[in-house]
């Protein structure tokens, strides 16, 4: 199936840019997606997936959690602060912290329940005004604020813009982490994951390439 070729190539794009074998997680991103494809890539093994709206992931998980232990979900659509609390309950990763407000919810929710899930900061590298995520020049002061509310801080996340090249985003996200003392970098979707991992990608999100292309649903 589709998902033995995308791990193939994440392997094949890890080696050639002189990466650990494995050093790349794959999240595939199941949103929107028939329970049929998504339950075939159980099966296959796969076990890190990724979703974008908080109740569309609260309806479907839960049961597959329990028919298939070691589930991670990573939320990676934007975060409204009233569905916070949802989603610490129900994802093992947030990608797409990008204000002070979300992330004061998520600390008070932090203090509350004693732990948090991994959060990255997404930032918006092509600074367009339709798109989620903290302006790069605002970045490091952002960063600064979660580690002062004491967050765990995983990495950073980007969406490049869909008319450029991925590339100089990739490479400026990266910069960002390294300058920040960050390990993780969410980047890269099914058209140019393997050009994010040669810039250092630690998670790729990966979904119309292992379940086809999305059926469009009425939301
Ligand atoms: C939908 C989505 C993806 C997956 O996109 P594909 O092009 O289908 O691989 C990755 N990241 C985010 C943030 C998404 O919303």
């Amino acid at each position: 199936m589709a998902l033995a070729e995308i791990v193939a190539r994440i392997r094949k794009a890890e080696a050639a840019a002189g990466r650990a074998p494995g050093s790349v997680t794959l999240i595939a991103v199941s949103k929107v997606q028939p329970a049929d494809r998504v339950a075939a890539v159980l099966g296959a093994g796969q076990r890190v997936f990724g979703e974008n709206y908080v109740q569309e992931a609260a309806g479907k998980w839960p049961a597959w959690r329990d028919q298939f232990p070691g589930v991670k979900l990573h939320m990676i659509g934007p975060l409204q602060t009233n569905k916070a609390k949802v989603a610490v309950d129900l994802f093992d990763a947030i990608h797409t912290v990008d204000r002070p407000s979300l992330a004061e919810k998520l600390a008070r929710l932090a203090e509350s329940r004693g732990t948090s899930p991994e959060l990255f900061v997404q930032v918006n590298t092509g600074a367009e005004p339709q798109k989620a995520g903290i302006l790069p020049e605002d970045a490091d002061a952002f960063i600064a604020t979660l580690r002062g509310l004491g967050l765990p801080l995983a990495g950073l996340m980007c969406i490049p813009p869909e008319d450029q090249d991925s590339t100089p985003h990739f490479a400026l996200l990266a910069a960002m982490a390294e300058r920040n003392g960050l390990t993780g970098l969410s980047m890269g979707m099914s058209a140019d994951f393997e050009a994010a991992i040669a810039q250092g990608a630690t998670h790729v999100r990966v979904g119309s390439a292992i379940f086809g292309d999305r059926v469009p649903q009425p939301r």
